[in-house]
């Protein structure tokens, strides 16, 4: 499928991550509507990556978005990085994801995202169990060098492991490094002329843009305060609360240069069929 915009929202509650993080005001819902709103302004349907534990605190809001019609994945039961856990754990706390996710109303579950894209060479054990579970595809490995996880030598492309489909993010040269275009906290820092340039490529390439964002990433109104998962680090808490504002703008201009939304799971669906057209009974799928 050509053009196809596989943008997507990490649906977590920061404040979760946090240990003084119920004391602070709920922000979740009044940007998942933000979301929503922009999505349904345009026709378009998405994937949300749901943490257990936020189906289980906003059972309403998951039911609303699948009425929406909008696609119900796995982003972690909590949001634990996989290197944190065993095969074990990661299986038992994904099952609990799922269960939550489906008590909340959402059917055949196929997508998982792990937490900080933590899916890397030493963790790739997870395609195994995401396999065993059910799942058909991941979009969990950044493709470039990071200060927290990133698998370099994956490559751009798709790729099947396992007998999942990962589809990793789409990350651009800038400078020496390669960096994700249309992701949270990238996607508002970069320069515009960048992202408008990188999506031309990208455009071009006949390749899927694949992005991500979060509750927060559009909240012009959240207090300030340190945010979890970061090291405790003040450059990059500034840069967590840079350039909100500006996200849908810059949004619509990639849905302007002829992108389309589509959920995850209906291009999975066309690619497997593409692969399975080009060469029959000679692959894995
Ligand atoms: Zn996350």
């Amino acid at each position: 499928m050509n053009n196809a915009f596989l943008f997507s929202v990490d649906l977590e509650d920061i404040r979760f991550l946090m240990e003084d993080g119920l004391g602070r005001p709920e922000r979740v819902p009044a940007n998942v509507h933000g979301y929503l709103e922009w999505l349904k302004s345009h026709g378009f349907r998405c994937t949300f990556f749901v943490v257990g534990d936020v189906a289980e605190a906003y059972p309403s809001l998951i039911r609303e978005i699948i009425e929406k019609g909008h696609e119900i994945a796995c982003h972690g039961y909590r949001h634990i990085p996989l290197d944190q856990q065993t095969p074990d754990q990661f299986r038992n706390l994904l099952e609990a994801n799922r269960n939550a996710l489906t008590r909340a109303g959402a059917k055949n579950i196929q997508g998982f995202r792990a937490p900080i894209f933590s899916l890397t060479e030493k963790t790739a054990w997870a395609y195994e169990v995401l396999k065993d579970l059910g799942f058909t595809y991941s979009s969990s490995v950044l493709p470039a060098k990071n200060p927290f996880y990133g698998w370099p030598e994956f490559g751009p492309r798709p790729k099947m492991i396992d007998g999942i489909l990962e589809i990793p993010m789409t990350v651009r040269r800038f400078g020496p490094y390669r960096i994700p275009t249309a992701g949270g906290v990238y996607f508002r820092v970069l320069p515009a002329f960048f992202i408008r340039r990188s999506i031309k490529k990208i455009f071009r390439s006949n390749r899927p843009l694949a992005g991500y964002f979060h509750p927060y990433d559009i909240d012009t109104e959240q207090e300030r305060f340190m945010h979890p998962e970061i090291n405790d680090s003040r450059f990059y808490n500034y840069l967590m609360y840079y350039n909100r504002k500006n996200v849908f703008r810059r949004l619509d201009a990639i849905v302007k240069r002829g992108f389309t939304i589509c959920p995850y799971a209906e291009y999975v669906r066309r690619e497997m069929q593409g692969l399975a057209k080009e060469e029959p009974g000679g692959n894995n799928l």
